[in-house]
């Protein structure tokens, strides 16, 4: 291959090594209220969460959903999404595995991602979309909160066709992960064009978010 896998590995690395300090970001001013969004998503029913993270998400789609599963490659990302829905009083079912190798064995109400589509290579992301098809029920949809295409003035957008940031770790640690800056039209036609319907808004705060129906379903 090209590397991609590697990269791909660097990047889940990263994650599992950046999840103590992962939230963080969530105490900051952008993101304090953020996840308050949920009650404005059309999130219902059976909910899938893909690359949960530290469960920021999955607590607040467990209050309103049916039941919450979450899926996330980083086991300390997963204990920490664990302990916090529990605290919480909630419950979710948790899962850990690779979303590039991932199937899913049943159809939900709701795919959920936050934070998680920028992060899927440009090479990777017609099979990532094949995958969310198979996750959704008839009717249903898939809804995600992403960063905007301003984001890349925050990044240190690695030269090349690569489509890599580099990120460091407090410990010092540097990390070249994949970050794709997408913007809301753009996106909606490149899913249009692999059959679905979507509707991808910017949001408050330098954010976008979108809700994907099957064109044909
Ligand atoms: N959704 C959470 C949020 O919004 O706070 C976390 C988003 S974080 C930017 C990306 C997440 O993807 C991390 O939790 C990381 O562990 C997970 N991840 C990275 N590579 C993965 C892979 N190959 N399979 C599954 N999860 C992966």
């Amino acid at each position: 291959s090209d590397g991609l896998d590697a990269l791909l590995d660097g990047q889940l690395a990263y994650y599992r090594a950046r999840a103590p300090e992962y939230d963080e970001v969530y105490a900051e001013r952008g993101f304090r209220h953020l996840t308050d969004l949920v009650e404005r998503l059309p999130v219902s029913g059976d909910v899938l969460e893909l690359a949960c993270g530290t469960g920021q998400w999955t607590v607040r789609l467990a209050q309103r959903a049916t039941h919450v599963t979450a899926v996330d490659g980083a086991p300390e990302m997963l204990d920490i999404a664990r302990r916090r829905v529990e605290a919480a009083g909630l419950v979710a079912t948790f899962e850990q595995a690779d979303l590039f190798a991932w199937q899913p064995r049943r159809r939900y109400d709701t795919v959920f991602f936050a934070f998680w589509l920028s992060h899927v290579p440009p090479q990777r992301f017609a099979a990532f979309w094949a995958t969310v098809a198979r996750a959704v029920r008839p009717g249903g949809r898939v809804v995600f909160v992403d960063t905007d295409a301003a984001e890349r003035d925050t990044e240190r957008v690695v030269p090349g066709d690569r489509a890599t940031v580099l990120r460091t770790l407090k410990d010092g640690s540097e990390h070249e992960i994949v970050k794709l800056f997408h913007d809301a039209g753009g996106l909606a036609a490149e899913l249009g064009k692999l059959g679905w319907t979507a509707q991808v808004d910017p949001a408050d705060g330098g954010f976008i978010r979108g809700v994907a129906r099957l064109t044909d379903r």
